[in-house]
C-alpha cells in the first residue's frame, strides 16, 4: 500500500480548509470631473474596511461630489495620496477631510509638498478670479512626507511612491498599488499605477510649467518601470495600460497646431505615426535642460512622415516645419500639439520658405 499518497490527500484537504480566505483585491473607483473641473481624475481605492483616495479634484462642486462618492461606499477614509502639486489634484482635500474627528493622513513626497506650500497662494491669486466660489476657500496641505521608494500599507493595500522631479509640474510623483502573486486556488492581481499628470490621456496637455524635457524623461522612466499587465490610471482622461505612455499619433482626430494665436491649426497627421525624438545637450550626468531633436527623412528613424521639411500654407503664407526644438521659444510663439491619444506636446519651429 502506498501510505504516502494515502496521507497526502487528506492532509492537502485539511490545509486547504484551514487556509485563511484571501482578502479581496481592492476595487478602484474613478471620479472624473467635467470641463469645468479640467477633466481631472481622482481615484478611490476601496479595501475591505476602508478607502484610500488618490488626488482630490479642483473645484468645490467636484470635491463635494467626490466626497459623496466616498461616503456612498460606507467605509472610512484611510489616507489621501497626492501625485503632484497642481491645484486640480489637491484643492479638494479639504472636502475629503471635512468633519472628521481624526483626519486621515495626506501623503506626498517632500518635492510635491514643497511645491504646494510654495505656490498655493499664487495659484489662488491667479485662478480664483476665474473659478470664483468654485475655488475652495481653504486648502489642506500634506501631513506626512514619504520618501522616494517608500511603501505604505492601508488595510492590506500596499502603495509604493516614486518621486519623478520636474515634468508636467514643478515636481511629480506616481504611486503603484502592489499586485498580488497568484496561487493555484487564487488568481493573482496585477498592480495598478496612479501616474498623475505624467500622461493626460486624450486631454490637452498643460504646458505652462515648462519642464518639457523633464516631462519626456519622466514618461520614458515610468514606461520602463511599469509591468505590461498593469492598469494605469492617469490624472486626466481614461485609464488604460502602460501603452498610454507610448507617444503615438491617434488613429483619428489628431492634428497639428502651431502657434498660440490660431494662425495655423488643424493640419492632419498620419494616423498611428510615431515620432522618435532624442534628448541632447543635457548636462554630463543627463540633467536638464536638454535640447530635443527628431531626425526625419527617408534615411532616418522617423522616415519621411514628418518632413523634412513639411511644407504648409498658413493663412496663405508658405511656411515649413523643421523638426528642431528650442526651449527658449517653446512657451512663447510656437507649439505643436498632438492631441487625442498622444496627450503630450511636441515643439517645432517653423520658418518661412525661402528665408535664410
Ligand atoms: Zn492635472
Amino acid at each position: 500500500m502506498n501510505t504516502r499518497s494515502f496521507w497526502a490527500v487528506p492532509l492537502a484537504l485539511a490545509l486547504a480548509a484551514a487556509a485563511p480566505a484571501q482578502t479581496p483585491a481592492p476595487v478602484i473607483h474613478r471620479y472624473a470631473a467635467g470641463a469645468t473641473g479640467l477633466f481631472v481624475n481622482a481615484y478611490l481605492v476601496e479595501t475591505p474596511h476602508g478607502v484610500v483616495a488618490i488626488d482630490a479634484t479642483l473645484t468645490e462642486s467636484d470635491s463635494k461630489a467626490l466626497r459623496a462618492q466616498l461616503d456612498s461606499l460606507g467605509k472610512p477614509l484611510l489616507a489621501v495620496l497626492l501625485t503632484h502639486g497642481h491645484p486640480d489634484h489637491y484643492n479638494g482635500v479639504t472636502n475629503l477631510l471635512a468633519g472628521r474627528a481624526v483626519p486621515p493622513p495626506v501623503l506626498a513626497t517632500a518635492g510635491v509638498d514643497s511645491v504646494i506650500r510654495a505656490n498655493d497662494a499664487a495659484q489662488e491669486a491667479q485662478w480664483k478670479p476665474l473659478f470664483g466660489d468654485e475655488w475652495p476657500a481653504q486648502r489642506t496641505f500634506p501631513s506626512r512626507i514619504v520618501r522616494d521608494g517608500e511603501s505604505v500599507t492601508f488595510d492590506g493595500a500596499t502603495f509604493i511612491v516614486h518621486a519623478l522631479g520636474p515634468g508636467e509640474s514643478y515636481n511629480n510623483s506616481y504611486w503603484v498599488l502592489q499586485g498580488r502573486r497568484g496561487t493555484r486556488r487564487n488568481p493573482g492581481t496585477p498592480g495598478a499605477a496612479f501616474i498623475g499628470d505624467v500622461v493626460l490621456n486624450g486631454v490637452h496637455a498643460y504646458m505652462a510649467d515648462g519642464h518639457t524635457a523633464g516631462w519626456l524623461a519622466n514618461i520614458e522612466r515610468v514606461r520602463d518601470a511599469l509591468a505590461p499587465d498593469m492598469a494605469v490610471y492617469p490624472g486626466h482622461g481614461d485609464p488604460g495600460g502602460p501603452d498610454m505612455l507610448d507617444l503615438i499619433v491617434g488613429a483619428s482626430g489628431t492634428d497639428l497646431d502651431i502657434g498660440w494665436r490660431g494662425v495655423a491649426h488643424n493640419f492632419p497627421l498620419a494616423p498611428n505615426a510615431t515620432l522618435r525624438m532624442c534628448l541632447n545637450t543635457c548636462g554630463p550626468d543627463g540633467t536638464p535642460p536638454c535640447g530635443m531633436q527628431a531626425l526625419v527623412g527617408a534615411q532616418e528613424p522617423n522616415g519621411a512622415t514628418f518632413g523634412p521639411p513639411l511644407p504648409l500654407l498658413s493663412a496663405n503664407v508658405p511656411i515649413c516645419v523643421v523638426n528642431e526644438w528650442n526651449a527658449t521659444i517653446m512657451l512663447r510663439e510656437l507649439a505643436a500639439t498632438f492631441r487625442n491619444r498622444l496627450s503630450i506636446s511636441r515643439w517645432f519651429s517653423p520658418k518661412r520658405l525661402g528665408s535664410s
